[in-house]
């Protein structure tokens, strides 16, 4: 795996001026709270930067400092020095954002999926990083880039979203380490905690109400599987943002290794989240059977077909691997 130094990637952000800082479609916390935090240190460099997400700033995630700096991309390209894909692990997932940049004569690439192929000229991937916010910490230390409160803020959500609250096997001493410096840097955990995970609306429980109406577990309970039709949704009136997390309800039950949601969208595809609990067995690399990707314990695909046929091919190749792993 290639990986550039900080110091080359440093460089390239002091050295230029004009900046896109993008991340992937149906966005969480990591990489919204990663393309502000960038954005933000460099605009403390006087740069002039512009926040790009397909899908724009989720209501959600909108009490994140300074999110009024992200915006869907708009319909007439523009130049910039430098693009930097934050939190993507494959180009196509940056969207509609990569039409919007016309021509950049530098592209960053700065990752924690180790199915990241390393795209672009500077690349910095690091699948041991338990988020990409982490990575944009050590970066911003080494190159002693600009850190404030809002900065800080932006990274700890990131964070914390990524690890499910310090909680998936991933977070190590490090990152304590690292969320202890940004609450040293003005970060305050009590209320941003609350805004992340204490203010959702009424919306999201109904569909968690739902979604448990549809629960089957398969291989004596080795697997648990629920699934959300585009009727249910427009019954509900809820948004993709919605059902982020709710996989988790799953994957907290005793004897359950793979957790699964699938999720009829409007394109003849259906969403499919996997969770695993053990490094045996790997949902990246089954998600990657069906074009996806992520990491080994938290991976995603989109498969086209019927909601029906989707969740029988992958429950099935499911129940091979965990037959053979566990
Ligand atoms: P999700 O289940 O959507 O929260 O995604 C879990 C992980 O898998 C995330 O790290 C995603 O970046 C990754 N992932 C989800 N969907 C895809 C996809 N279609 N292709 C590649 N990676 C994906
Ligand atoms: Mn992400
Ligand atoms: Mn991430």
């Amino acid at each position: 795996m290639t990986t550039s130094k900080f110091t080359e990637i440093g460089r390239a952000l002091r050295e230029h001026q004009h900046f896109a800082v993008l991340g992937h479609v149906r966005p969480d916390g990591d990489a919204l709270g990663s393309q502000l935090a960038l954005a933000l240190s460099l605009k403390k460099l006087g740069k002039d930067v512009r926040v790009w997400n397909e899908d724009g700033m989720l209501e959600k995630y909108s009490f994140l400092a300074r999110s009024d700096l992200m915006s869907k991309p708009p319909a007439t390209a523009e130049d910039f020095d430098v693009a930097i894909a934050l939190d993507t692990a494959i180009q196509n997932r940056l969207g509609t954002t990569v039409q919007a940049v016309r021509s950049a004569k530098v592209w960053i690439n700065i990752d924690h999926h180790p199915s990241n192929p390393c795209y672009g000229d500077l690349v910095h991937v690091d699948p041991t990083a338990p988020a990409t916010a982490q990575i944009l910490f050590e970066l911003i230390s080494d190159q002693q880039l600009p850190i404030d409160s809002e900065i800080a803020e932006n990274l700890f959500v990131a964070i914390s979203t990524d690890t499910g609250s310090f909680q998936y096997p991933n977070t190590t001493a490090r990152t304590f380490e690292i969320a202890a410096e940004l609450i040293r840097c003005g970060v305050d955990v009590g209320r941003i905690s609350q805004l992340t995970y204490e203010n959702y609306p009424r919306r999201r429980i109904e569909l968690l109400r739902e979604l448990l109406a549809t629960m089957r577990f398969d291989l004596g309970g080795r697997i648990a599987s629920f699934s959300l039709s585009m009727k249910t949704a427009a019954r509900l009136n809820v948004l993709p943002e919605d059902n982020e997390g709710l996989i988790d309800h799953l994957r907290a039950i005793r004897g359950v290794i793979v957790a699964v949601f699938f999720e009829e969208l409007a394109d003849g595809k259906v969403r499919v989240s996997m969770r695993s609990k053990i490094e045996k067995v790997d949902v990246c690399a089954i998600c990657q059977k069906f074009g996806g990707g992520g990491h080994t314990l938290a991976a995603g695909a989109r498969i086209r077909g019927t909601l029906a046929e989707v969740e029988e091919r992958v429950l099935k190749e499911i129940c091979e691997v965990v037959k053979r792993n566990s």
